[in-house]
């Protein structure tokens, strides 16, 4: 209450805003998790560069948060800020090619090796498109994702595995459709139960992270689990979807170049454009010819994929510059290595204090949870998930200027992450310890 409190009385502007809001943005918000901050209202972002945040009552942040990793380079990097300033004086949408889609396509395929793509607008939409294009190629009905995944606002992925069956997933808006119809859900590293959800080779693709990340708690795979996976989709006929939308924070290929897996599709969003929305898909060889036949083939073609804004010369020009002069190999090391001193710091303060918590790091990505060891699956990640505590972390670290993503105990490291954030979040972060055990 006391901590609600000093966040509430700081900010009257944004409360007042907010209260304004009432009459015009549904909740006042114009995006549901924007609710999600903890305080009753959410700070009001007025300028956001590099790794810093000022809100419209003057607070500045040191931002870990980094928009739930769509700024994962970053706030605006200045090589961004230049090109979408000077493509907005030269034209923004056309529904035409500009080179710099054939120069980003080029660039996606030499960075995560797989040769043909096509362009979205963000993860979700990417998501969108590759369900229905796999279940063209395939001519089967069904997608399979793993209990407690998420893909974006796609129907068919909004779903839990319950008593054995999948159902809508509670909490969420619906039900839109039923779930057994289209979907079929196993939890992450059951690779037998993955087996038998395969066999009647009807699931068109298998749509996953490499680990899961939107839980509180990354779920990571055993070992042996990815070749596994890739095994048992090939022999399934089944499409392998990997969707790289958070895991990117692992390197400059991301987790599928960092630990050699080879997916038939793979799914890029959020920060690809360094904060302009955008996001791609790219094939394998294979894949791709069997897209170009049945999207672009002579008597063939069929509709149903892209959208009027998609691949707009805004976009595959911030993209461009994001992929040669922000999210570079010498941007990655530095934010691995003060991913590594986050994770660091925040063990201390756990092993000083001899708690039961663990923490995961995907290179840039540090997550903390208040459980001895990680979930295994989405169920066990749920089960030890406790909201209450998470917030009062968040709203602790708000209060004195540090910023953690209030879905998940997720922080971030960017290229201009400095190591001077990195030992204030260590001491905020064992301040909130302390208080928390009333030490
Ligand atoms: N895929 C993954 C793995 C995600 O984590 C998300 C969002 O968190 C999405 C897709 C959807 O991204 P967006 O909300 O930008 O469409």
């Amino acid at each position: 209450a006391a901590e609600t409190e000093r966040y509430v009385s700081a900010r009257p502007k944004a409360r007042a805003l907010f209260e304004r809001a009432q009459n015009s943005l549904v909740g006042g918000v114009p995006m549901q998790w924007m609710s999600e901050w903890p305080g009753g209202f959410p700070p009001v972002m007025t300028e956001a560069q590099g790794a810093r945040l000022t809100d419209i009552d003057g607070h500045r942040y040191i931002d870990f948060c980094l928009g739930d990793t769509g700024a994962m380079f970053g706030h605006s990097p200045p090589a961004v800020a230049a090109v979408v300033a000077r493509q907005a004086a030269k034209g923004l949408t056309a529904m035409l090619p500009s080179e710099n889609a054939v120069i980003v396509a080029e660039l996606l395929a030499e960075r995560f090796g797989l040769p043909f793509w096509q362009m979205a607008l963000s993860a979700t939409d990417a998501n969108r498109f590759v369900l229905r294009l796999a279940r063209e190629i395939t001519g089967r009905p069904k997608i399979l994702v793993f209990n407690g995944c998420y893909h974006g606002t796609v129907d068919e992925t909004i779903v839990s595995l319950e008593d054995g069956i999948p159902r809508s997933r509670r909490g969420n808006v619906g039900p839109a459709f039923d779930p057994t119809a289209d979907s079929r859900v196993v939890e992450f590293n059951d690779l037998a139960a993955l087996e038998a959800a395969l066999k009647d080779r009807q699931v068109a693709c298998v749509l996953t992270e490499p680990a899961l990340t939107n839980l509180t708690g990354v779920v990571l795979p055993d070992p042996g689990y990815h070749p596994a996976l890739r095994d048992l989709t090939r022999k399934a006929g089944t499409l392998l979807v990997i969707d790289e939308t958070h895991t990117i924070s692992t390197g400059p290929g991301g987790y599928t170049r960092a630990f050699g897996l080879e997916p038939d599709i793979f799914v890029l969003g959020k920060p690809i454009a360094g904060g302009i929305p955008a996001a791609a898909f790219g094939m394998t060889r294979e894949v791709g010819a069997k897209v170009r036949d049945r999207l672009y083939g002579p008597g063939t073609s069929v509709a149903g994929i892209g959208g009027t804004l998609t691949a707009n010369a805004l976009a595959l020009a911030a993209m461009r510059a994001t992929l040669t002069e922000v999210a570079t190999d010498s941007a990655y090391a530095h934010m691995t290595k003060l991913g590594e001193r986050l994770a660091a710091g925040i063990r201390a303060v756990i092993s000083r204090h001899d708690l039961p918590w663990y923490v995961t790091q995907l290179g840039a990505r540090v997550e903390y949870r208040f459980q001895p060891t990680p979930p295994r699956t989405g169920t066990e990640a749920r089960a030890g998930a406790d909201g209450a505590v998470d917030r009062f972390f968040h709203l602790w670290c708000l209060n004195r200027g540090v910023m953690v993503t209030p879905m998940h105990n997720m922080l971030l490291a960017c290229p201009a992450t400095s190591e001077a954030d990195v030992i204030r979040h260590d001491e905020v972060f064992g301040e909130a310890v302390a208080a928390l055990l009333g030490s």
